[in-house]
């Protein structure tokens, strides 16, 4: 047989009849049904006296106009009350599954499928939103569709459909930390433009992409729409499996080892052809924002707003200083430091519980600045609950930010969660169109982590100067972090094993996470190993390091807390650490956490059985808190708990007494 693609092979199985020169019947085995598109389909069907051709294959949510105010509060207008009583009634009548405002499993549709496990790799899924493409992550084809083939898969459980060309969109190399899933589709949105990838579905792949949780994956699958692909899909592998497993509607038993069995050869196939190929390199991509009125008008955080003149197409250019006035921006200029508003922290693109987290990374200990509003919105009640159970929700609101219930909200604006004409919003929502946050609103999408750092500091801000130390700054602050942990079992490790000897040529002490723990991480080719703990994909984004007994033994070398720090640890738990490495930990903001050999196997087992078991370090109160009932406490002299605390580093300390130094010199002449 031909080698084929993910995509054909997905395609090939659901084709029921194939015509010359006419589009092929294509049988849909999943279709989710919210309330703004659905309500004139089941009229059609009515109307023609047809029923619902299998119930069984469809769910309902309500979620694009409900409110995200607790819900004794009522919904907006009185369309869009009549909208949720209607799919409600049509619901009952056709005997579809409908997950009501009232229920537990609520929330926005592309989170709820994948969350209940409906979502199932090989499937074809459909339904009326264009970001559907979502449920790509798991190797499913999905796509979305109008109101008219809303009502076609009701009555035939089938869709009359072209078959779309391949791009492989491969994306190599590793993420820098403060860089995320987010990033990744906003850069290739940026290279390619909002039609690059018209009339193709996309197949990511790459060492990036594989590197990347099921969360980061539907982030990346979720915006292929806005590139013009009619689906983005992901082949599905064990970290797929893993966040299916158990999960209440995948197949359980013996059911679910046949299933992963099946699923396990949607693979592309070796020499297997795509129509295109787009090559990305992660460890080159920094954080990203847009800076116009489509998502292919964005940038790296750092860079400049483009001038007129780099555009060649004059339609483009039209389109360019349309955006331009719109946005009220000046070509040419960085958006870095550019005042903004409101911050929105939601929509099936980022609300997700990862990141949530990513963003109370950014809110702990901080507040959101003066004037700013920022609205934290979950993608689901289950989302929601999971949040309050780890304290995020405490988080946000001691921050400044609203804690919201799951909906839409502000990605489509049609709740009462809106921008006023004017105002500047960071948003982690996929569309940044005129008026869709609200008439008059002019929207930059970017990361949790940027919008999470544009709202304490009230500008567009690279968020790893709140993450991480950069040049120029003083040590980031260090009050309250949560966060999952990596388990390093090993004891005794030494600075050269942190960070080999060769790595102390550089000249900069930036950059030095990818080399942290090299020579246990990576082959000899620069390969990364995939039984080194920090390799796993559940290692991404943790902040807690979980050492064996005695850290940081060996030389004095600072490299070592800049490596860690670098990858973007921000404390190290172990039973005891080495005093040259705890005071370079500590003047470099690492925060070292000396806790009793039982305390520390406690939590060593739970991190090693549970990658997602999450840790909280208070400064403040010097404790560490977690696996339900566990409290512990952790010595640090009151100097540097100051310093940290004030995220004032050794150097800001001693310029604080420039005036004294400065009086002593004068007594001296
Ligand atoms: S969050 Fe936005 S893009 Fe996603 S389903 Fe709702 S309206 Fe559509």
């Amino acid at each position: 047989m031909k080698p084929r693609t993910l995509f054909e092979k997905v395609w090939d199985e659901h084709v029921v009849v194939q015509e010359a020169d006419r589009p092929a019947v294509l049988y849909i085995d999943l279709h989710l049904i919210h309330e703004v598109t659905s309500p004139q389909a089941f009229t059609g069907l009515r109307e023609r006296g047809i029923g619902v051709r299998r119930s069984d294959r469809a769910i309902a949510t309500m979620d694009h106009s409900t409110p995200t105010l607790p819900k004794s509060l009522a919904v907006i207008d009185d369309q869009s009350k009549a909208q949720l009583r209607q799919l409600e009634k049509n619901c009952e009548e056709f005997g579809i599954e409908l997950f009501g405002l009232d229920s537990p499993y609520n929330g926005i549709v592309h989170v709820i499928g994948p969350e209940r496990g409906f979502t199932q790799p090989g499937q074809t899924i459909v339904c009326g939103d264009s970001h559907t493409s979502t449920h790509g992550a798991f190797g499913a084809l999905a796509f979305g569709i109008g109101t008219s083939e809303v009502e076609h898969v009701l009555a035939t459980q089938c869709l009359l459909q072209r078959k779309p060309k391949t791009l492989e969109v491969r994306v190599d190399g590793r993420l820098m930390p403060g860089v995320t899933a987010k990033d990744i589709i906003l850069a290739l949105c940026a290279e390619i433009g909002m039609d690059g990838a018209t009339g193709y579905v996309i197949e990511y792949t790459g060492a990036a992409i594989r590197g990347l949780d099921m969360e980061g994956r539907m982030t990346v699958c979720n915006m292929s729409i806005e590139v013009g692909a009619r689906a983005g899909m992901i082949a599905p592998d064990d970290v797929t499996f893993e966040y299916m497993k158990g999960r209440d509607r995948v197949p359980q038993g013996a059911e679910w080892d046949s299933a992963v069995e099946r699923w396990r050869g949607l693979q592309t196939d070796e020499h297997a052809k795509y129509d295109k190929r787009i090559v990305i390199d992660a460890s080159k991509l920094e954080p990203m924002i847009t800076y116009g009125t489509n998502p292919g008008m964005g940038m790296g955080i750092n860079g400049k707003v483009p001038g007129l003149d780099s555009l060649d197409d004059f339609s483009q250019q039209v389109a360019f200083e349309k955006a331009m006035l719109y946005m009220d921006i000046e070509p040419n200029e960085p958006l870095l430091g550019k005042k903004i508003d409101v911050v929105f922290i939601g929509s099936c693109t980022n609300s997700r519980i990862g990141d949530l987290r990513m963003a109370a990374s950014v809110f702990s200990g901080r507040k959101v600045a003066d004037g700013v509003r920022t609205l934290v919105v979950p993608g689901s009640h289950d989302i929601k609950a999971q949040a309050e159970s780890e304290g995020l929700d405490q988080i946000f609101r001691d921050a400044g930010a609203e804690w919201r219930e799951p909906g839409c909200s502000m990605c489509i604006a049609m709740n009462g969660d809106n921008l006023e004409p004017g105002q500047y919003a960071v948003s982690t929502s996929n569309r940044n169109f005129e008026g869709r946050q609200g008439k008059g609103g002019r929207t930059f999408l970017a990361s949790p982590l940027t919008a999470a750092a544009a709202a304490v500091t009230g500008e567009v801000t690279d968020p790893r100067s709140l993450l991480f130390l950069l040049r120029d700054k003083a040590m980031a602050r260090f009050t309250t972090l949560t966060s999952h942990a990596v388990p390093l079992t090993a004891d005794n490790v030494d600075t050269d094993q942190i960070i080999p000897a060769r790595f102390l040529k550089v000249t900069d002490k930036h950059g030095l996470g990818d080399s942290l723990f090299c020579d246990w991480r990576y082959h000899e080719d620069g390969s990364p190993k995939e039984d080194f703990v920090l390799n796993h994909a559940e290692s991404q984004g943790a902040q807690i390091l979980i050492a064996g007994h005695n850290f940081g033994s060996g030389s004095s070398r600072e490299h070592a807390p800049w490596a860690l720090l670098g990858w973007g640890f921000r404390a190290i738990i172990s039973t005891g650490f080495a005093d040259i490495f705890r005071s370079n930990a500590l003047k470099n903001g690492l925060l070292p956490v000396e806790v009793t050999p039982e305390v520390h196997k406690e939590l060593m087992q739970a991190v090693q059985l549970d990658r997602t078991t999450t840790i909280t370090v208070d400064l403040l109160t010097q404790s560490v808190t977690g696996l339900g009932s566990l409290e512990a406490t952790f010595p640090i002299d009151a100097f540097s708990k100051h310093c940290l605390l004030e995220g004032i580093d050794q150097l800001g300390y001693l310029l604080s007494f420039d005036e004294q130094i400065t009086n002593y010199e004068q007594q001296r002449t």
